[in-house]
């Protein structure tokens, strides 16, 4: 057991570590830096597990964010595997798993979360998969190659969030049959509004994906595997494994017994800083203080998660920067980029620039609150007005007046 001292320690292995660790390397080139990991792998892009890598046209080499060398090369040791396992505060350490006990002069907690479980009588059975890290996309490459051989080709995705639409495509991708099961209307039930669940659910449709709306799963069903999905309108549906895909949520052991404040997610300032000065949290852990909309803002997005690290490691490392940015992020619905920028939760209506009847989608949903104001753009397909939709967000663009202009693509989009 071993007692060292750590200029910086980061603990987790996601894109929030690495862009600190980056961060502090351009400010401070030679104070010490410990990044412990839990996986194995060091740290790397998990967005194309449930795209790319899950449809095995993205191999494992290349979702890394750093080469290996980059490490060595910016002395940055790398303890992957290995699990912070207690934060003791007022001694500025923390407690691996190896019972080695690092002391620290600043700390960055970017633990991520983990998926919530679905919580449903026969969530235990072993082909029931959840989609996080590497391991669990293999683990579902190794349950479609069971199913094929056994000729059903059948899969169950749960949930119809951002992952479970994502799964749900890439599964009708490879050939799988696919059910998705929503206890809403339309997919994306709490990012967009009508018009872009309408498209999604077409455009799933038009991979074959047969959409369950309105019901909820209740039981898995099976002798020692899941066979069935029982849902709560007393249908079944046969499948051969379920994805469940209904949420995230952190995981509070390691702030148990410490005084670091967190509601659902760690809270920091508009700099990273919790409210234990040398202790910073970024990406999906964390909600930063965002003074645009002058609330805590947690988001669970690649993009986020990196400028999140960047802003903790400049501060850690003595520089100054703050969280002033329009919240974005891409994802992909069936080989569609769609871009999101801004805050759902505060949309009254929406507007739609564009035919969001096409197939092919170059549409935007653009969410404005009960004041009048842009607080979300959802862009669809192909579209050059990316700067735009951004400043619209940014400087929360009244369209009071103006809604025909915006709606009508052949018009250009205000600019003051
Ligand atoms: C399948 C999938 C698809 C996605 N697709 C998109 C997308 O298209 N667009 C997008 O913007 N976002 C997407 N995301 C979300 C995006 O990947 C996350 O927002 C981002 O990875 C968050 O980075 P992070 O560093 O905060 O956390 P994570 O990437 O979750 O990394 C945290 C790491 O810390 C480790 N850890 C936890 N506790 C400890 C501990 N006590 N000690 C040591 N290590 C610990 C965890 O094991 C994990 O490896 C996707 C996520 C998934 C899972």
């Amino acid at each position: 057991m071993d007692r060292i001292h750590v200029k910086y320690v980061l603990v987790g292995g996601g894109a929030a570590s690495s862009a600190c660790a980056e961060a502090i390397r351009e400010l401070d080139k030679t104070g010490s830096i410990l990044l412990v990991a839990q996986e194995i792998s060091r740290p790397y892009d998990r967005t194309p597990l449930s795209k790319g890598y899950l449809r095995r046209e993205t191999q494992k080499r290349d979702l890394v964010t750093q080469q290996v060398e980059w490490f060595t090369n910016n002395q940055v040791e790398l303890r992957t595997g290995r699990r912070v396992t207690q934060i003791d505060v007022p001694r500025n350490a923390v407690l691996l798993d190896t019972g080695d006990e690092v002391f620290y002069d600043q700390l960055l907690l970017a633990i991520g979360t983990v998926p919530k479980p679905i919580g449903v009588i026969g969530a235990s059975l072993p082909n029931t998969f959840y989609l996080k890290t590497i391991t669990d996309a293999d683990r579902l490459h190794h349950a479609i190659e069971i199913s094929r051989s056994v000729g059903s080709n059948r899969a169950c995705v749960v949930g119809a969030g951002l992952l479970g639409v994502e799964v749900a495509a890439s599964l009708a991708k490879v050939g799988m049959n696919v059910d998705l099961v929503q206890a809403y209307a339309t997919p994306w039930p709490k990012l967009g509004g009508e018009q872009t669940g309408a498209f999604i659910a077409r455009r799933l449709k038009a991979l074959g994906v047969r959409i369950h709306s309105n019901v909820r799963a209740v039981g898995l069903e099976g002798d020692g595997r899941v066979q069935r999905v029982k849902l709560s309108d007393h249908s079944t549906i046969p499948t051969d494994f379920v994805v469940a895909a209904v949420g995230a949520q952190i995981q509070r052991d390691l702030l148990r017994s410490t005084p670091i404040a967190a509601e659902k997610v760690i809270l920091t300032d508009e700099r990273g800083q919790t409210n234990i000065p040398s202790i910073y949290a970024a990406g999906d852990c964390a909600a930063i203080y965002d003074r645009m909309f002058g609330k805590h803002r947690s988001a669970t997005h690649w993009e986020h998660a990196r400028h999140t690290g960047r802003i903790c490691g400049i501060n850690m490392a003595g520089g100054e920067a703050r969280y002033d940015s329009v919240t974005h992020f891409t994802t992909e619905i069936a080989g569609l980029v769609v871009n999101v920028w801004g805050e759902g939760r505060f949309v009254d209506h929406r507007l739609i620039r564009g035919n969001a009847l096409s197939d092919e989608g170059g549409f935007a949903e653009i969410g404005v609150s009960t004041d009048g104001r842009i607080s979300q753009i959802i862009a669809i397909g192909r579209d050059n007005e990316h700067c735009r939709y951004r400043d619209l967000v940014r400087y929360r663009y009244n369209v009071i007046g103006k809604e025909e202009q915006i709606k009508d693509p052949s018009a250009a989009l205000p600019e003051d």
